[in-house]
């Protein structure tokens, strides 16, 4: 018998997930993403990967070894130069 019990909880909020937005979640590492910009590193060129931004070490793998995404090479020899230094985290959009 507590008199000065708790107020009632609020009502979780949901995260606002619309289906096809987790649809993709769950789909996106397994869609090849082109691998489209290529880094300078003092005269060494590193692709970089589309999903997660971050240069790999190692070119024509099928996958990304950080972020698990899977690489589609068909244009590599289009991707485009860019320079090294801080990026703006690029989100995906949906
Ligand atoms: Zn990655």
């Amino acid at each position: 018998m507590n008199p000065s019990s708790p107020p009632p909880k609020a009502p979780q909020a949901l995260p606002q997930v619309s289906i096809p937005r987790f649809i993709w979640m769950l789909i996106r590492f397994r869609i090849p993403m082109p691998v489209t910009e290529r880094m300078i590193f003092s005269g060494a060129g590193f692709y970089v990967c589309p999903g997660c931004g971050i240069t790999m070490e190692r070119e024509f793998v099928n996958f990304c070894d950080r972020c698990g995404q899977r690489l589609d090479w068909r244009g590599y020899k289009k991707a485009k130069v860019v320079e090294p230094g801080p990026r703006i985290n690029r989100s995906i959009t949906f």
